[in-house]
């Protein structure tokens, strides 16, 4: 990886299979591929979303990423250092430099502890800061995320969802991170919180040049903070583009359909929405070839016979569907009849 780059987390080929075991010998008999050759990269300030419904594996990317679970194969690379290969102080200075939001201000919390305590933790595990330093950290801390520095006694059942989603943010930027995780952090919020946690986000990115991973099924949340989005479905990264570029030019159908379930803010706008017949298929068994062909609305032949390679149609925007050609970056043929808006 060139360090010119300023490449700050960069993921390769990375898959997690869970085995599937049967009998008494709790013999293996099949496996799960909640992830499977998922690659992106997150340059220094930058924020990447990372889209899905339910289950399509990215809040196991983020377990992986984390150390939190441990990969079948690949490679994550971390200020250009292997991250599964860290050891000792590397790995602890990985830990304080890689934070993470969970998505359940409720249960993320540990109600024991005051909030004080709480946010103070790392701080001392860390040694960063004692006694009176450590407090003034936590109570400027407080206040940066928008709560009175008098709270540092309190628990956290004595505060709201969105309070606490500030408090598990404070906790975060206790150890001056680079990069923080953020797993559906808005999405056990009510709407008029949700916008106020991500407004917080956003002013945090720019005043500690914070970069984000943002996980999230909502793609109207993720177009608010991410400069880049990719989408997954069944363990697979199936488009990855700039912001602009997603958005105004979705190129893979799963992408279209899910843009098309979007609401617009103008109710004279009209969109035709994409309708994808179907569930999910199980895990366990899924489909041959693209495994978005049983509910792909474009799928042709090929589709359910052979596994679409990924393809750059444009610099940073790649796609991973037969139909999508490196040669015809307009949307060809029956992708061209699934555009959505209407004027
Ligand atoms: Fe649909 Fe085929 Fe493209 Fe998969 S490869 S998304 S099934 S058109």
């Amino acid at each position: 990886m060139n360090s010119t780059d300023n490449i700050l987390l960069e993921v390769r080929n990375l898959r997690k299979y869970f085995p599937v075991t049967s009998g008494i010998f709790s013999r293996v008999v099949n496996s799960v591929k909640a992830v499977d050759n998922v690659s992106f990269h997150i340059k220094a300030g930058e924020t990447l979303g990372l889209v899905g419904e339910s289950g399509c594996g990215k809040t196991t990317v983020s377990r992986l990423i984390l150390r939190l679970a441990e990969p079948s194969g690949g490679e994550v690379y971390f200020e250009g250092e292997d991250v599964f290969k860290l050891r000792g102080d590397r790995l602890r200075r990985f830990r304080k430099n890689v934070q993470v939001v969970f998505q359940d201000p409720y249960s993320s919390l540990n109600p024991r502890l005051s909030i004080g305590s709480i946010i103070a933790e790392g701080i001392g595990a860390h040694g960063i800061a004692r006694g009176r330093k450590k407090r003034e950290i936590v109570e400027n801390l407080l206040e940066r995320v928008g709560l009175s520095a008098g709270y540092y006694n309190r628990y956290p059942h004595e505060f709201s969802g969105g309070q606490r989603q500030r408090i598990a943010i404070a906790r975060a930027l206790s150890l001056s991170p680079r990069l923080i995780i953020c797993d559906e952090p808005v999405s056990a919020l009510d709407v008029s919180i949700q916008a106020q946690i991500l407004n917080l986000l956003a002013e945090l990115k720019k005043d500690f040049n914070l970069s984000y991973l943002f996980i999230s099924h909502d793609l109207a949340v993720v177009e608010h903070v991410s400069d880049r989005i990719a989408t997954m479905y069944m363990g697979e990264i199936t488009e990855i583009a700039g912001a602009e570029e997603f958005y105004s030019r979705p190129l893979h159908p799963y992408t279209i359909a899910l843009l098309s379930a979007n609401l617009l803010p103008d109710p004279k706008q009209k969109k035709r929405p994409v309708i994808l017949r179907g569930d999910v298929p199980s895990p366990l068994a899924p489909p041959s070839g693209c495994r978005f062909h049983t509910r792909c609305p474009v799928a042709e032949d090929v589709c359910r016979v052979k596994w679409p390679e990924p393809v750059e149609v444009s610099a940073g925007h790649v796609v991973r569907c037969h139909l999508v050609d490196r040669e015809a970056p307009a949307p060809p043929g029956p992708l061209a009849d699934l555009t959505f808006n209407t004027a």
